[in-house]
């Protein structure tokens, strides 16, 4: 007998699993409430779609912190150069960028999408858009739909339904309850990768929100990095900032206060700075001694100004430090739904080895709706993609135990 499975969620995480139950026979409908199919998916092509990495598995596999061990098997069985390969069989050749990262040549998603769709209707998977699971039923799942209520009564079911961040486009969160009641612990879904609130004075905002601050180095607990990050409206954001954001998101919880470091001049040491600042001409004007002595003007200047209070006083020595380590306070994350990805969600003490929610058998998880987090880079999709798989392997073997 053929058995039926739903799949909750057309992100790359639920596509992952059809795409692996079909293959194994099975007969799979996915439900998506949104008209279409993977739109945060198409949203990550925006800038490129980074897919994975290719560093060292063993420094991949650490890149999920306090959830890399739980994750270890499924990305084992799912490497980053399966991703690849995996790609590659659906028409998208990809390379690896000068960071490590990994991207499609084309640098989008919507070929590789449209080539995912078109295999799994070929294998016999049901794609079903604007049905919204609205909560569970007497053994079932309620969906909304354009027809009207449906309730659905498979053998097994997934959900992969993405986390908090960008709800506009499907992942609203709105499970958290359904799956509380049922029994299962919900970590806090919190912003991940994102950027934050900086208390900046209304002249610095009005000229500067907007301007990226290029070549600096940033320390907070999560380590030191160099790039560009952008100084915003509200405070500070892009890819050197999200590096940091779970670090400083943290110790914002638990201190109630977070500083980022930046290094405005990470070319020069400390001792070199000194010497080049205290060269200059002490009758010139501090923009002219600090553009000749340190190489900063513009916005590297201007955020000089707007954290040290009454910075023409300061000495060579002291202005050189300030340059080098120069702190951000950071005062809030910004919301969940402006982030990358989400932190928290099911609980790992929930989900057995095979994905399965423990107090409710026969319904499985996987994707960004577990409790796990990973910097930008393309950890985010290879784990999706990963736990999609394992969740599928974990319904094969549930429905048909060998
Ligand atoms: C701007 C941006 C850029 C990104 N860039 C990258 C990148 O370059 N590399 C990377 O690795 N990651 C990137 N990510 C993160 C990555 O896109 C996500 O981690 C990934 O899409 C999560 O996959 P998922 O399938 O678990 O969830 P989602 O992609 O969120 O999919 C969940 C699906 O479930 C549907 N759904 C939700 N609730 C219901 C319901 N009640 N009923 C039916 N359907 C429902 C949603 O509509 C959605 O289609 C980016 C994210 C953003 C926001």
């Amino acid at each position: 007998m053929t058995k039926q499975i739903t799949i909750i969620g057309g992100g790359p995480t639920g596509l992952m699993a059809a795409e692996v139950l079909s293959a194994a026979g099975h007969s799979v409908i996915v439900y998506e409430a949104m008209p279409t199919f993977g739109r945060k998916f198409l949203l990550a092509g925006k800038s490129g779609l980074n897919i994975t990495h290719s560093e060292d598995f063993l420094k991949f596999a650490a890149r999920f912190g306090s959830a890399s061990a739980r994750l270890r098997p499924a990305l084992e069985a799912f490497t980053p150069g399966d991703v690849r390969h995996w790609a590659l069989g659906l028409g998208t050749e990809t390379f690896v960028g000068t960071s490590g990262r990994v991207f499609p040549t084309v640098m989008k998603a919507s070929p590789l999408l449209r080539a995912w769709l078109r295999r799994l209707e070929a294998q016999g998977v049901a794609l079903r858009t604007r049905h919204r699971w609205i909560g569970f039923a007497q053994n079932g799942y309620r969906f909304e739909t354009p027809e009207g209520p449906v309730t659905v009564q498979p053998d097994a079911a997934l959900v992969a339904l993405g986390g908090a961040s960008w709800p506009r486009l499907g992942s609203d969160a709105a499970w958290v309850p359904w799956l509380k009641d049922k029994g299962v612990e919900v970590v806090d879904l919190q912003p991940a990768n994102c950027g934050f609130d900086v208390a900046w004075s209304g002249t610095f905002r009005e000229r500067f929100a907007g301007e990226p601050l290029k070549s600096v180095s940033t320390t907070s607990d999560a380590g030191t990095f160099q790039g560009e990050f952008v100084i915003s409206g509200q405070g500070i954001e892009g890819s050197l900032v999200y590096a940091h954001s779970a670090a400083l998101r943290d110790r914002l919880f638990a201190q109630g206060q977070a500083t980022l470091t930046v290094d405005l001049a990470p070319g020069r040491t400390l001792e070199r700075l000194g010497r080049d600042l205290a060269r200059q001409d002490a009758k010139a004007s501090f923009s002219n001694r600090l553009r000749k002595g340190a190489g900063l003007e513009g916005v590297k200047a201007a955020l000089l100004r707007e954290l040290v209070g009454d910075i023409n006083r300061v000495s060579p020595e002291e202005l050189a430090r300030l340059i080098k380590s120069l702190q951000i306070p950071v005062l809030r994350p910004r919301p969940i739904a402006e982030a990358i990805s989400s932190a928290g969600g099911i609980a790992w003490s929930d989900l057995d080895e095979n994905y399965m929610l423990k107090p409710l058998p026969g319904l499985f998880a996987a994707g960004e709706m577990l409790d796990w987090e990973a910097p930008t880079g393309g950890y985010l999709l290879t784990a999706c993609l990963a736990t999609g798989l394992a969740a599928a392997k974990g319904i094969d073997a549930w429905l048909d135990p060998r």
